[in-house]
């Protein structure tokens, strides 16, 4: 029995130094501070999710089949995102999702979660996974935005996945998840791989067009309310926004390196003006689609009666 035992040992020595080696990798791979450079939220890479986060807590409605706005201050932690004008970017945009998930639950008929509540830092991957194992129906990044010296440069926008980023993601997306995932209540295991990459192809344009939706019904809603930067509606390979089933957007609600947009999104008065718009834009969208249901009755309508038009 000697020789089997040292193997056994030999086996569960290597085993341990796996498990350690890949336990320290985790650890640091949450660790390691990110430098606080523009748009990083397009080109860092990340390590996939972490087993076993949290998931945050569900406010306003208590109904399952109310809609689910999931709601994602950007940064937190050790990335504190932009800075200027004395604020600092993963502060302000908590405290524009805070209004924003107050605001909804005011109005009623809908479920609110916000990634964070708190100053921690989670990847950008647990941000979108949050929103799919929540069963989310919409995802709202909230960022603010730097131009360094570029003082004058101001005005909000509103990111959407592009196109080719969007196929790519719907790929990806299809090998990974191939054996395990749903898609839309949709079990793609057993599916083979062909008809597995077809139905989250249809599932990303379905969510992509929904997307485009929202976004056009924010700039809407804006209109004259919101300072928009001239061009507000982007598009861009954005990482957080790659969920192929949970339409999605990235609010920039800003520059902070602007003094009047630094003031104004850290006042009171600025945080409402963005909670009610961004509200009436997200409620449109659920009662376009049938999902706000017919309780809510004029609450579903916007203020300034512009629902017919585009
Ligand atoms: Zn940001």
């Amino acid at each position: 029995m000697a020789p089997f035992g040292r193997i056994t040992a030999a086996f569960l020595i290597a085993l341990a130094a796996f498990v350690f080696v890949g336990a320290a990798l985790a650890v640091a791979g949450r660790q390691l501070p990110v430098p606080a450079i523009g748009r990083d939220y397009v080109t860092r890479s990340e390590l996939p999710p972490a087993a076993g986060f949290d998931l945050p807590d569900v406010a306003g409605e208590t109904d399952d089949d109310r809609p689910l706005v999931v709601i994602d201050p950007g940064h937190g932690g050790h990335d504190p995102g932009a800075s200027g004008q004395g604020l600092v970017e993963k502060t302000l945009v908590l405290e524009l999702a805070r209004e924003l998930r107050d605001e909804l639950v005011r109005q009623g008929g809908l479920r609110v979660a916000l990634t964070r509540d708190d100053d921690t830092y989670l990847l950008l991957e647990e941000r979108s996974e949050i929103a799919r194992r929540l069963d989310a129906d919409l995802f709202i990044s909230i960022h603010a935005d730097s131009a360094g010296e570029a003082a004058e440069v101001a005005g909000a926008s509103i990111y959407t996945l592009s196109n080719d980023a969007s196929s790519e993601a719907a790929r990806r997306f299809a090998e990974r998840e191939n054996a395990a995932d749903r898609i839309n209540g949709q079990l793609l295991a057993g599916q083979g791989e062909n008809v597995s990459a077809i139905l989250v192809e249809l599932s990303q344009r379905r969510t992509q067009g929904r997307s485009d939706e929202l976004a056009r019904l924010i700039e809407r809603e804006g209109k004259g309310v919101l300072p928009f930067h001239p061009q507000p509606r982007r598009s861009a390979a954005l990482r957080v926004l790659r969920a192929p089933d949970v339409p999605s957007i990235l609010y920039e609600s800003g520059f902070i390196t602007n003094e009047s947009e630094a003031e104004r999104l850290s006042s009171p008065e600025g945080r409402r003006r963005f909670a009610e718009v961004l509200a009436r834009a997200i409620r449109i969208y659920f009662a376009r689609s049938g999902e706000l249901g017919t309780g809510t009755g004029s609450a579903a309508a916007p203020a300034n009666g512009t629902a017919t038009g585009e």
